[in-house]
């Protein structure tokens, strides 16, 4: 037996009935595994990508695009592919886009090395080089960056724009994408530069409209909250209104649900309610005293409420979310009250202009011009349901990519071009090494050409011709070519700098990285135990792909059948 094991030694408990599989075949059968699972994501990549139409085990059905999200849906089961699932994830989570460029890259990795793991070399040797040639790898990144730094703001957001459109070319909203990315730079260069926080921008979605009806308030805007009668008497318009957030019930209890009362002398029962009525009463005229114009709450606003209000020129809205309520109280300055004894009026927020205001078939209310902390909320209208929410995905990949941009302002040529420039520069490094480690960073360095061959396959082109061109650019003495890469729409190749598709360094430094160790956690593990009785029948048989991957050493085929074509 080959010692293949870690180098820490393992201590494995087994139960009756546990099966175990060790060793090289192990480990290829896992590498097999993942391969298949990056088979399932790599049509997906790039502006002629297809879209994947996935039935998740509850019977939900999601179109969409994004490596991460599909990765998620897949529900796999394969403990090593799982690794790719959690890549794709984080990296989701660290940089918002980039997610299935680093699934296809790990799975190259992987590719790559097991070739040399069948012919007998020891994972650990493999590991170490393509750990060294992801450092050489991200530094080049870093050396040939582009920074947007010190341009004025009206520059930037042009560049930021051309940013965001490089996102959304991939997403079901690419024939929009103008329009969205627009949208989605001035709801980032409206946020508050120091912390870029994403909190303050909201996302609200109204199905109905087409996806242009979509709009940006430079504000705060939520739906109407459930209301009584007397709602419709207040004023449904403000300027300058001071507002007062509360996180109490303005209701009385003969108002709620399940509400009881338990007496045992039915003459108390008068005093009750009175005691309560002056209570709500005193709470009322507490909240007008305040000089409040627009009163808002976590909780409950009654029907008793909104009439005592509307009679005295306010506005209400009651059971108002607890994020929306943040952002009111970070955009206004008001400060949530909890009692409405003694209110300070410091305590109450403002923004220049207050309206409710028909979207579709819902009526929104809209706090713009806030003035303490800038915030935006952007609304996403559109036919269906899974259509908005896809919409919303990409959005949310974009507003990603620009706050990365505006933050570390470090971009680099995307449509392969850097991946191509990487491997022309680990090639080189390899030829450094006097060791077998050569041939593993050559192999690290052929792994990346994976992305533009991708582009060219999904788009239908020749790849291997492109590639050689693609070559022969980057290998020009004088670095005239580095910037080379697919031209989706020639068939051809391109200077994708020139060309405005760009990506920030950030995105593909994390997915080099990521990328590499989740291919050495991978290639580090050749041992499975899986105890038979922990195994339940049934999540095995919610979605093709997974049943296809959840038996060891699964073929290829995971989840064939889901292609979505796009027009
Ligand atoms: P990911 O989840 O990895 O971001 P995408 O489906 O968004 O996957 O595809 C990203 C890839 O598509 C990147 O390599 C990017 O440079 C490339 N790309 C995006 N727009 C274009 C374009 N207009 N021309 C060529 N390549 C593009
Ligand atoms: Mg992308």
């Amino acid at each position: 037996m080959m010692p293949m094991m870690g180098m820490q030694p393992q201590i494995i408990l087994l139960k009756d009935g546990t099966d175990t599989s060790q060793g090289k075949p192990q480990l290829l059968s896992n590498i097999n595994a993942c391969m298949a699972v990056v088979d399932t994501v790599r049509t997906t990549l790039g502006p002629r990508g297809m879209d994947k139409l996935i039935h998740d085990s509850k019977g939900a059905v999601t179109i969409s695009n994004d490596g991460a999200t599909i990765m998620k849906l897949l529900e796999i089961v394969h403990p090593a592919a799982k690794t790719l699932v959690d890549v794709s994830l984080s990296q989701d989570a660290e940089v918002g886009d980039g997610t299935t460029s680093v699934v296809i890259i790990a799975g190259e990795l992987l590719k790559e090395a097991k070739a040399y793991i069948e012919e007998g070399v020891h994972p650990r040797s493999i590991m170490k080089a393509f750990r060294q040639a992801s450092v050489y790898a991200v530094e080049q990144i870093k050396n040939i960056s582009i920074s947007l730094e010190d341009k004025p703001l009206e520059e930037i957001k042009v560049l930021l724009k051309k940013c965001a459109m490089t996102t959304l070319n991939s997403k079901l909203v690419s024939s929009e994408k103008e329009f969205f990315a627009d949208m989605v730079v001035e709801a980032v260069t409206t946020l508050d530069p120091a912390t870029l926080d994403l909190k303050m921008i909201g996302v609200k979605k109204v199905q109905g409209g087409g996806l242009r009806d979509s709009f940006m308030v430079d504000g705060v805007a939520f739906k109407k909250t459930f209301s009584y009668a007397g709602f419709e008497q207040q004023p449904k318009s403000f300027i300058n209104p001071k507002i007062l957030l509360l996180n109490i019930e303005l209701e009385l209890k003969a108002e709620k649900e399940n509400a009881e009362v338990r007496l045992d002398d039915p003459a108390k029962y008068q005093s009750i309610v009175d005691a309560e009525w002056n209570i709500i009463y005193e709470k009322l005229a507490n909240c007008v005293k305040s000089g409040a114009d627009i009163v808002l709450s976590r909780l409950a606003i009654g029907d008793l409420a909104t009439q005592y209000f509307a009679d005295r020129g306010i506005f209400c809205a009651g059971r108002v979310e607890a994020a929306d309520i943040e952002r009111v109280f970070k955009a206004t300055g008001a400060r949530v009250q909890t009692t409405v004894n003694n209110l300070d009026p410091v305590a109450l927020g403002t923004c220049a202009k207050f309206e409710e205001k028909q979207v579709g078939a819902e009526r929104y209310n809209l706090f713009t011009g806030c003035p303490h902390a800038r915030t935006a909320t952007l609304v996403l209208r559109g036919g269906s349901e899974q259509f908005i929410d896809e919409a919303d995905r990409s959005l949310h990949d974009a507003i990603m990519i620009v706050r990365r941009a505006l933050k570390h302002a470090q971009v680099v040529p995307g449509g392969g071009a850097i991946e191509m420039e990487l491997s022309k520069f680990l090639a080189g490094k390899a030829l450094e090494k006097k060791d077998k480690s050569q041939l593993f960073i050559e192999a690290f360095a052929k792994a990346l050409e994976v992305i533009p061959r991708q582009l060219c396959n999904n788009a239908g082109f020749d790849a291997t011709e492109i590639l050689n061109k693609l070559r022969q650019k980057h290998a020009l003495a004088d670095g005239s070519g580095k910037n080379f890469g697919v031209d989706v729409n020639s068939g051809d190749i391109c200077d994708t700098y020139d060309a405005f598709v760009w990506e920030p360094s950030l995105v593909k430094i994390n997915a080099i990285q990521s990328a590499t160790e989740a291919t050495c956690l991978i290639l580090s593990v050749d041992e499975t135990v899986r105890n038979p009785k922990s195994e339940v029948p049934d999540a095995a048989s919610g979605a093709a792909a997974q049943a296809a991957l959840a038996g060891r050493g699964a073929g290829r085929g995971g989840g064939r059948g889901m292609g979505g074509g796009r027009g």
